[in-house]
């Protein structure tokens, strides 16, 4: 089976659209999210672009602050701070990764915890831990999401996530863990130190693989009844690909998500969820 993220994230759109109209209705102010991109980085452009676009369907007003890439990080803290406290921005996102010599954490920490559309101040990363109510990083909120949509339920199953980023791998393994309705699962986080990764991975019931490595998931890797959710976007001779080996897997295991079209459009949608859900709160 294949689990379409591209169709799936439209549904949310179609539902965050009038779920917005419904509020603002009574407000006197739509959903504002300020996304700022500093530097001239083509995938974040696109990604930017993208965002852009989506809020643009939903009845959400982005704002988008482009940034030289030479900026101080004094200015871009300022420009932080303005926007912590201007009432039309509900949410602020700072697109990553910033150019060098700019502090990310820094600016990340700055992000007032009730704006912060990603999830990443150490607030909402507390929250998410301690399984509080708050904003959640968007691309693991819109697997589990995606999983939800098609029945999917990792309780009581054997979760494997390859990849113990911050924003990716980390959080997902504890959304995955938590005692609530879309966790409950037995997880192992695994990394380059990992020893036999293989045999971890082909255990597994569901697979997460958020390794950033073309094709690095074979089928002789993979258990022939999983479900494999890739959150990789390589930029490949081929064009856009994923962790996992698409074509020797879709016809070997249960379920499995396409690069494009599948974490990619549910991390969007997720972000005008966090968006809304900033605006509902405030
Ligand atoms: P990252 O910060 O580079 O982390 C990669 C992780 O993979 C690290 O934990 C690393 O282990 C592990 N790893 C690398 N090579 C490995 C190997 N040979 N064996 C085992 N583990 C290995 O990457 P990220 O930011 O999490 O992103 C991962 C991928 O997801 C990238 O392709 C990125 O483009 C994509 N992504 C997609 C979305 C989306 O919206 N779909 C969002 C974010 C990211 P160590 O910690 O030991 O180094």
């Amino acid at each position: 089976m294949l689990l379409d993220g591209k169709r799936t994230a439209a549904t949310i759109r179609e539902e965050l659209r009038r779920e917005v109209a419904d509020l603002a209705a009574s407000r006197d102010m739509p959903p504002g999210l300020a996304v700022i991109l500093v530097g001239d980085d083509p995938a974040s452009q696109v990604y930017v672009r993208n965002k852009e676009r989506a809020c643009a369907e939903v009845g959400i007003v982005s704002r988008s602050l482009r940034l030289p890439g030479d900026v101080a990080q004094d200015h871009l803290e300022g420009l932080i701070r303005e926007l912590n406290a201007d009432r039309d921005v509900h949410g602020i996102l700072l697109q990553l990764p910033l150019p060098q010599g700019l502090k990310a954490q820094r600016c990340l920490e700055l992000i007032d915890p009730k704006k912060d559309v990603d999830g990443f101040h150490p607030e909402n990363m507390g929250r998410l831990t301690l399984g509080l109510p708050g904003l959640r990083p968007c691309t693991p909120a819109g697997v589990l999401e995606l999983l939800a949509r098609y029945d999917l339920s990792v309780a009581g199953k054997k979760a494997v996530v390859v990849g113990r980023s911050n924003i990716v791998g980390k959080p997902l393994a504890l959304l995955l863990a938590q005692p609530n309705a879309q966790g409950n699962a037995t997880v192992t986080l695994c990394h380059s130190r990992t020893p036999d990764l293989a045999g971890e991975m082909r255990r597994a019931d569901f697979l997460f693989l958020a390794v950033g490595r073309p094709r690095f998931a074979t089928a002789d890797m993979v258990a022939p009844e999983a479900v494999v959710v890739d959150v990789g976007i390589n930029r490949t001779d081929q064009g856009l690909v994923g962790d996992a080996d698409f074509q020797a897997l879709r016809d070997h295991v249960a379920a499995i998500t396409p690069v494009p079209g599948g974490i990619g459009p549910m991390t969007i949608a997720q972000l005008l969820r966090n968006t809304f859900q900033a605006y509902a709160a405030g």
